[in-house]
């Protein structure tokens, strides 16, 4: 049986194919990208509802299948920004009806979980997702998904990308950045806030950028951001792993594209006996269909003919999920 999994929560619009045995068949990704500002909601709504059909074409195309091949329609129901939400809830209802196919919403955090189980040996572990909106440290433990840590602002991949902005780096700026840091090895205090077990990047990203207005060098303040936030995460991380007893870390979400941030939780790991584990390929890193199509196949017994329970739920939180597995 495949499931076509479409994705839509923030900027990207994607369509993958995925059968039974997790053979990803197709991942058609379509960015919103902008060189001026952040996501406008509207817009970026826009630019998946101009690219819906073209990405269903070409993913189609890709797996070498018919819709009347689809056995399955999974979409992200959320969390995300309304509007996006509604591009990819509208198309796969629209299909699910059109061709008499079951659909089943997923929640978009947990399908970057499933999908690193899915490429990795990682069996249980600590997923470390961290992406332009979103910044989580999630594990299935005791019987749920659990949010152990998070942003209590904004996302780690949305802080890089503001600052990118701010110092002429353009869009995305997490490779920029990447890239600057790797000409510096001088280390500029920034402030580093973890609270409790959650972080917090606005007072640093307004710290940065008053650095970089006072003339600071943009290669020292990025080498310097990277070197502090990943700090930050892999603390968190850690005591995730320790708190659950768990020797596994998994790394998810665009910014986890990153070398630094992989080496950086390559040591912390190889530190406490752990391993550290990251899919090779960036398209099932960052936001796309394929991880929403293997999800949907997890979560086939839910799956409904019909679009009742399909509506989106832009808030869904990773720890409001009624799991469908009873153990790692
Ligand atoms: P996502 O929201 O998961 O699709 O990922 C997009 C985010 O990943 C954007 O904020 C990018 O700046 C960030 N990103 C992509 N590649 C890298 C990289 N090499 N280093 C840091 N951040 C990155
Ligand atoms: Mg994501």
């Amino acid at each position: 049986m495949l499931c076509l999994g479409v994705e839509s929560t923030a900027h990207t619009f994607g369509i993958g194919v995925v059968d039974e045995t997790g053979k990803i068949l197709a991942n058609v990704i379509k960015p919103y990208t902008t060189d001026t500002g952040g996501i406008i909601p509207g817009k970026a709504a826009d630019h998946h509802v101009e690219l819906c059909d073209v990405t269903l074409r070409e993913a189609l195309a890709e797996a070498g299948v018919s819709i009347r091949d689809v056995g399955l329609i999974s979409f992200s129901r959320g969390p995300g920004i309304g509007n996006c939400l509604k591009v990819g809830a509208f198309t796969a209802r629209s299909l699910a009806l059109r061709h008499g196919i079951p659909v089943v919403g997923v929640n978009h955090c947990i399908a970057h979980l499933e999908i690193g189980r899915l490429l990795t040996d990682a069996s249980d572990p600590v997923l470390l997702y961290v992406s332009g909106a979103n910044t989580q440290v999630i594990s299935f433990e005791s019987g749920r998904y659990r949010i152990f840590g998070e942003t209590l602002d904004i996302g780690v991949g949305n802080l890089l990308d503001v600052f990118a902005r701010h110092v002429g780096l353009g869009f995305p700026g997490g490779p920029r950045i990447e890239e600057m840091a790797r000409k510096s090895s001088n280390y500029v205090e920034l402030p580093y806030v973890i609270k409790g077990m959650d972080v917090s990047f606005g007072g640093l990203l307004t710290n940065i950028q008053r650095k970089h207005n006072a003339g600071l060098s943009t290669e020292d303040l990025c080498f310097s951001l990277q070197e502090t936030v990943f700090a930050m995460l892999l603390e968190v991380s850690e005591r995730a792993l320790a708190h659950c007893g768990k020797d596994e870390l998994l790394l998810g979400g665009g910014v986890a594209c990153n070398r630094r941030l992989q080496e950086m939780a390559r040591v912390m790991c190889e530190g406490r006996g752990a391993k550290m584990f990251v899919p090779d390929d960036r398209k099932v890193l960052v936001d796309n269909g394929a991880m929403i199509a293997w999800l949907g196949i997890l979560e086939k017994a839910r799956a409904k003919l019909g679009v009742a329970d399909t509506g989106i739920l832009p808030y869904w939180r990773t720890d409001q999920v009624e799991p469908n597995r009873n153990s790692s």
